[in-house]
């Protein structure tokens, strides 16, 4: 699969093509862009330039870079009307980038019809921060009317050096708390907490945070006020000075070029150095404030321009962060060279707890990436429904006992066969007898296991009078103890009997299309039964094997209102410390529920 992927930013157009091994056919740039500039070209000459250039070439998929896609897309995206919309209604937060990536997008389809077109958001890596770090401390009535939280922005380069990073570490990727700093003309921190980004330190646009090139980073917006009240600027004045006169530029009054900074410096000028100096501070505080959040740190991961190719920035950067077990490698960052053909460099020494690394970003590669992913995806079904199945309480034998209790010769007799392929109910059954009571009629599943296993519900641990721990199926080391009855005799098992934790049987597929990895834990809405209920821990489960559906035992059921068994739209929801997010499947009926 040849993809082409189409770069838009404020005043350029990077394009890449990809073949099927990620072999970079051809590539280029248009700069200067929009009158703006000075420039008679236009983003649209510069996208039919693109065109006309890989015109010789198979194009099997377009992915676009977009940098705003507001709190609703949490990854990568088939383009279709939902998603114009969403990049439509994110154009006056991102005023320089949206207009023209919708522009290229249309213009992509017009050229390429019978192609699919993924839109790969800057945005949809910070989606699912917690919402202590979206949210400003600002009245939220205000905040809501006018869609004021923090988005974040640079995802695509995060999430790439992240994984590059953990690939480096060869340590899975959801196992490491990464601190990556994207440095280059925009500049951007991230904690990458097992895998997801937690915090960012861009925010509702991209001009929070980090010192860069022009653009200002953090600024007490009491300072803001009081230059709007001097009368001596305008609002646009205002957003000109913040976004293209401050930065390295402004503190330096030299450009936003670091190394003609650096030189400066070096040449003994003041401003240059102090330029260096806040870009340098900036940054540091940001890496101790986020191994705070993250409650410690496995690796520091570099960068963008500045991140990937100065070494003296990377060393001043590093400076006194020995405390967190981070030790430079002076010679290592001196010679860290990082090219096409080498991604990634290790600047710390052997006893360096935290490593940092430096790692060549390649968002063109990522989105190409993405964009096969979600070409090979299947589209999610909508509504994204969820069979449920209630499972009456039942017992997993293993050979001897099965022999104990149905005689010698006795094998399993199917009586019908599961949802999960292979298993199946018996013919058998067999009683639990507890200290209280006994319940009979108790169903034996096949075919027979290594270790006894038998679920019951909390009712049903009140009836016999046995406590049973909560456990994943499979999970009965140090289980309850419990004696079973069968017609040729009775087991005393010394472990065995537990209450199944609720779980969702997912094929990987499934498990793409809600974004939900194996061991994940959800909250699940069931909203089609009699009473609406939120049902949290809930763990994923993915195998080739399984069949799409979710577990849950009487009790719950009875809780949900539904019969014996049932089948609902369910929604997998997000869990955060302190909230639930509830949404349905379909963006256009997406219900956000805090409770
Ligand atoms: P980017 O926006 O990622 O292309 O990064 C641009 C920034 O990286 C500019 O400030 C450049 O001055 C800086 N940069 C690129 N190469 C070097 C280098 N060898 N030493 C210092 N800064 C560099």
């Amino acid at each position: 699969m040849n993809v082409l992927v189409i770069n838009c930013g404020s005043s350029s157009v990077k394009f890449a093509l990809f073949d099927d091994n990620e072999t970079l056919i051809a590539e280029g740039k248009r700069e200067r862009l929009g009158a703006s500039t000075g420039h008679s070209e236009t983003h649209k000459d510069a996208v039919a330039a693109i065109f006309e250039t890989v015109s010789g070439h198979q194009i099997d998929a377009v992915g676009h870079r977009v940098v705003h896609g507001g709190a609703s897309i949490t990854q990568s995206q088939r383009v279709n009307d939902a998603v114009m919309e969403a990049i439509a209604e994110h154009i006056p937060d991102a005023p320089m980038h949206n207009p023209f990536s919708k522009a290229a997008i249309e213009a992509a389809q017009d050229v390429f019809t019978s192609v699919p077109h993924v839109a790969v958001f800057d945005t949809a890596f910070h989606a699912k921060m917690p919402r202590r770090a979206t949210t400003y401390a600002i009245d939220q009535d205000v905040a809501e009317r006018h869609g004021i939280r923090r988005f974040g922005f640079h995802g695509i380069s995060h999430e790439y050096a992240a994984g590059i990073a953990a690939e480096f570490l060869e340590r899975p990727l959801n196992e490491l708390r990464l601190i990556t700093l994207h440095l280059g003309n925009g500049a951007s921190a991230c904690a990458v907490e097992f895998g997801r980004s937690t915090e960012t330190s861009m925010g509702n646009t991209p001009l929070e945070g980090l010192v860069m090139g022009t653009r200002s980073g953090d600024v007490d917006a009491g300072v803001l006020l009081s230059l709007l009240r001097s009368g001596e600027f305008t609002v646009d004045q205002l957003d000109d000075l913040l976004n293209n006169k401050s930065g390295l530029l402004g503190l330096s009054g030299q450009g936003n070029d670091l190394r003609e900074i650096q030189q400066a410096a070096s040449d003994g000028d003041d401003r240059a150095r102090l330029a260096i100096n806040v870009f340098v501070h900036r940054a540091r505080k940001y890496i101790g404030a986020y191994a705070a959040a993250m409650g410690g740190v496995d690796a520091i991961v570099f960068t963008g321009g500045i991140g990937e190719n100065s070494a003296s920035m990377r060393r001043r950067i590093l400076q006194r962060l020995e405390f967190l077990g981070c030790v430079l490698d002076e010679d290592r960052n001196y010679d860290a060279s990082i090219s096409s053909d080498k991604d990634h460099a290790l600047i710390t020494t052997g006893r360096s707890r935290v490593e940092a690394i430096v790692v060549k970003t390649n968002e063109e590669l990522m989105i190409a990436r993405e964009t096969r992913r979600i070409c090979e995806t299947p589209e999610p079904r909508t509504p994204k429904s969820i069979p449920i199945a209630v499972s009456a309480r039942h017992c997993h034998l293993t050979e001897e006992t099965f022999a104990e209790l149905f005689g010698a010769d006795a094998t399993p007799t199917p009586k019908y066969d599961l949802s999960q392929p292979g298993q199946f109910a018996c013919e058998e059954q067999v009683t639990i007898v507890g200290p209280r009571q006994e319940i009979d009629g108790v169903r034996v599943l096949g075919p027979l296991r290594k270790a006894n296993q038998v679920e019951i519900s909390r009712t049903d641990e009140f009836v016999i009078g046995i406590d049973a721990p909560v456990r994943m199926s499979g999970n009965v080391r140090n289980s309850a103890a419990v004696t079973l009855k069968g017609p040729m005799g009775s087991v005393h098992l010394q472990e065995g009997l537990i209450c199944a934790h609720r779980h969702i049987h997912m094929h990987p597929d499934d498990a793409a299309a809600f974004d939900v990895a194996d061991g994940d834990e959800v909250a699940v809405a069931i909203v089609g039964g009699q009473r609406d209920l939120v049902l949290g821990d809930v763990t994923i489960r993915v195998h080739e094997k399984y069949v799409l559906e979710m577990h849950i035992d009487t009790d719950e059921a009875n809780a949900a209102e539904l019969g014996s068994v049932a089948e609902a739209t369910l929604s997998p929801i997000d869990v955060d410390d302190d909230e639930f997010a509830v949404y349905t499947a379909t963006p256009a009926t997406a219900r956000l529920t805090t409770l």
